[in-house]
């Protein structure tokens, strides 16, 4: 990351209730310095940002909404490039599976100027769900379908059904049964005869794509799309579908979204309660954090918990506000997230709530 523009971008302007979000002290333990990462920004023209993978797609949803897309349009047609990448193994053609190998995908778009929102969850043999959760979006007075339903209801709409697993993501799935237990029958290959990236890889890891965008007009929209939790258990949902809680914007004030474990964000509405600490006046990096501060402070299961109390989990949010400034914000740092706005398409360091040892 450029370290000098990353200065001359600093949002100076926080208000005092933002500034006191920043220093981020009650109750919780060992909450990491605050650092100019957690100033959110100002960014310029169309504004796209998106979770680490989604270098690309924050490049085609700006190149789109300066060609006059509308910033939901050009936020879809950039996750579709993650979605259809079989390289990404936690979004869409290529996302690992549910734990009998089926791949699983949830996604949800929101469009500020409406306030209509349309989401998929458990569709099957699709590419592109958030595609299919437009379409929920503006063709029903729905909101979300589930499972063979969201199925259906692509189908009809000319989707074509395919084959999302890759040799890559079944073996992985593959390995993953093999290792899981030593009271089953299954027989783990020897570690040498096993590529080791793919032998890490059967952590039951997350991942997903977010893109908050927000046009030169200040309009904004967001869209979140995964194949959701490594290997769940089969009809599972996290927060990537859920409107507040994987995703959520305001067009009288911004756009928020996230990534990282779906069932704490589902049990606080993150995204939601992100976009209004924005409305309260805190900029979005400010926002982002208080909302991870809350995820902290509600988090009391011993296993989701170290040996200091912090969550042990990763959760991280992206925002975009209506006046254009722009952060992220993760449980654990040092993190980054993609950005692109009219000073180019780069990645930039996340404000964090706790710092790996
Ligand atoms: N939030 C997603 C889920 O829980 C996964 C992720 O973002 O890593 O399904």
């Amino acid at each position: 990351m450029d370290e000098m523009k990353q200065g001359r971008r600093e949002f100076i302007g926080v208000s005092a209730g933002a500034a006191a979000g920043i220093a981020l002290a009650g109750g919780l333990p060992e909450i990491a310095r605050a650092q100019s990462a957690t100033i959110s920004r100002q960014g310029r023209g169309a504004i796209a940002v998106a979770s680490g993978n989604g270098l690309e797609a924050v490049r085609r949803a700006v190149d789109g909404m300066r060609a006059g897309e509308d910033a939901l349009d050009a936020a879809i047609a950039g996750v579709n490039i993650v979605e259809a990448d079989p390289d990404d193994i936690t979004v869409g053609y290529g996302g690992l599976p549910n734990e009998n190998g089926i791949v699983e995908l949830d996604s949800a778009v929101m469009h500020g100027p409406t306030h209509r929102a349309g989401a998929v969850a458990s569709i099957r043999s699709i590419m592109h769900p958030s595609r299919v959760a437009n379409l929920v979006r503006t063709t029903t007075d729905h909101v979300l379908l589930v499972g063979q339903g969201a199925l259906e209801f692509a189908k009809m709409h000319g989707f074509k059904e395919e084959d999302l697993l890759t040799e890559k993501s079944r073996k992985i799935w593959l390995l993953w049964k093999q290792k899981m237990s030593d009271v089953d029958d299954w027989l783990p290959p020897p570690k040498e005869e096993v590529d080791p990236d793919l032998w890490n890889m059967v952590e039951r890891f997350t991942g997903t794509i977010h893109l908050s965008a927000r046009d030169a007009q200040g309009e904004v929209s967001c869209v979140t799309t995964t194949s959701g939790l490594f290997f769940k258990i089969p009809g599972r949902v996290g927060d990537s579908p859920i409107i507040g809680a994987g995703l959520y914007c305001d067009n009288r004030v911004g756009t928020a979204g996230s990534t990282g474990r779906g069932e704490a964000n589902l049990q606080n509405l993150c995204s939601y309660q992100a976009v209004e600490f924005m409305r309260q006046g805190m900029g979005p990096s400010e926002a982002g954090l208080e909302v991870l501060k809350r995820v902290a402070e509600n988090t009391n299961r011993s296993d989701l918990l170290d040996e200091q109390g912090r969550p042990n989990f990763g959760l991280k949010f992206y925002l975009i506000d209506k006046q254009g400034r722009y952060g992220a914000a993760s449980m654990w740092g040092p993190a980054d997230f993609a950005i692109a706005d009219d000073d180019g398409v780069r990645k930039e360091a996340a404000a964090f709530l706790y710092e790996r040892d």
